[in-house]
């Protein structure tokens, strides 16, 4: 299916701003830098536009995180997500269904707990639920699994191929340019600043280059001799037949590491996560997580005991040692830019966009974006956020340790 806004003309041997990906991040960043003024912008995508995590996410959104960066950053974007339909003029389907996540164990009602002051504090919507609330709210969920949870009535989710398109439709009305089956092969440095790419074995000079690569932000992050301390990681989901509706918000469990949402056409759609990051180069699918995903949705929804699978598929994301996007200069070589390390990249494009499309303009980091920073491997200032369904590296290193 084309996607809208890619150009079939052949490269130019010279742009202000080359974007390396076409996933949700470079072709957001493009809109808004756009929208800035900035012209001549490439985005040179090694396949398709949401060729990699973009086409296959969830498309889950919230905001209701533990920590003041997540918390920050993710609401600017759950703010912009309200707006994009009306402003891009197509329709992204965000769903203010509602995002609830659920605690279990006292370890979670507790962490879930600490997070309320900190929403008041930045003006987060979200409420506390007690195991009555959930229970009135996810009918058909198992109440054991039911102590407490945040809910945030204003989140919920969008259609990931719409919000791509409806982005790249309005980048390239503002003259931007998407170049489909356009890898970089390499970078240009010279004296510490980048000097160009090398797109299909054709040079072109650039003062500007943006790593959007996903999964692939490491190795083009080595080809400007930038060490981006990332891993790829592989993530599986399922979607079933269509079901009578029976869950209104979106779900994420964190006793069962799990993400949910019931489709407007009634589709159940989950992915579960293991402890154990698996690093696949390419997108596979496993029978292990097939059993792990089907035997959680089983215990926290039982009716969907016996339902049709339509589809189970995989994608690959960037995970960095902290779990938080990484964003902004590298240290090292002027004019070279990441938008890579991210684990939850589909919600947090809006927001993320707007804030490094005016960091790469203006020079300066807005507060938001700050604390997102490379420098802060070397700083040792790493984001501590606890409220993802994500494994931190030390569940990794558990779980490989028991398999061996
Ligand atoms: C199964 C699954 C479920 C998820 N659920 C959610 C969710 O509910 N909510 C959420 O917010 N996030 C979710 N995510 C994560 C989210 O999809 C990613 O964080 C997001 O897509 C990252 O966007 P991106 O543009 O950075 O990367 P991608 O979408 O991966 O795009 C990167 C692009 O770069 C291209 N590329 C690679 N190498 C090169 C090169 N050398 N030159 C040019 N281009 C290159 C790739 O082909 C790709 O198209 C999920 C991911 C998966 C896989």
């Amino acid at each position: 299916m084309a996607v809208p806004g890619v150009t079939h003309h052949p490269l130019r041997s010279r742009y202000e701003v080359v974007i390396a990906g076409g996933g949700i991040q470079g072709i957001a960043l493009a809109y808004e830098l756009a929208l800035m003024g900035v012209r001549d912008i490439a985005v040179v995508e090694a396949r398709w536009p949401g060729a990699g995590g973009t086409g296959r996410n969830g498309e889950m959104i919230r905001s209701a995180f533990a920590s003041e960066e997540w918390a920050r950053l993710f609401d600017f974007s759950l703010r912009r997500w309200g707006e994009l339909s009306a402003e891009l003029d197509f329709n992204t389907l965000f769903t203010t269904a509602g995002y609830v996540v659920v605690a279990t164990t006292a370890d979670e009602v507790a962490m879930l707990r600490d997070q309320l002051p900190v929403h008041d504090r930045l003006g987060v919507r979200s409420e506390w639920l007690d195991a009555a609330d959930l229970q009135e709210l996810l009918p058909a969920a198992a109440p054991d699994l039911l102590t407490g949870g945040v809910l945030q009535p204003h989140a919920g989710f969008a259609h990931h191929d719409a919000t791509l398109w409806a982005y790249a439709r309005a980048a390239s009305r503002r003259g931007v340019e998407i170049h489909a089956q356009a890898p970089v092969e390499a970078v240009d440095v010279a004296d510490g600043r980048v000097r160009g790419v090398i797109v299909r074995g054709q040079r072109i000079s650039t003062p500007v280059v943006v790593n959007a690569t996903g999964a692939f932000a490491r190795e083009v992050a080595a080809m400007a001799g930038v060490e981006l301390p990332t891993q790829r990681y592989l993530l599986e989901m399922i979607v079933t037949e269509s079901l009578k509706p029976f869950l209104r918000p979106a779900v994420a469990s964190l006793a069962l590491m799990s993400y949910c949402h019931q489709t407007s056409r009634g589709e159940f759609v989950g992915g579960t996560e293991f402890k154990a990051a698996n690093a696949y180069d390419d997108v596979v699918v496993t029978l292990e997580a097939l059993r792990d995903i089907a035997s959680k949705f089983v215990q926290l929804f039982p009716r969907i005991a016996g339902a049709c699978l339509i589809r189970h598929w995989s994608g690959l994301v960037d995970k960095s040692p902290d779990l938080s996007p990484v964003l902004g200069p590298s240290p090292d070589v002027e004019g070279f830019f990441l938008d890579a390390g991210w684990t939850y990249g589909f919600m947090g494009a809006p927001g993320s966009a707007r804030l490094l499309a005016r960091w790469i303009v203006d020079g300066q980091p807005d507060p938001v974006i700050a604390p997102f920073g490379f420098e802060r491997f070397a700083s040792g200032k790493l984001i501590s956020e606890a409220a993802t369904v994500v494994p931190t590296e030390e569940a990794v290193e558990e779980t490989q340790r028991d398999r061996a």
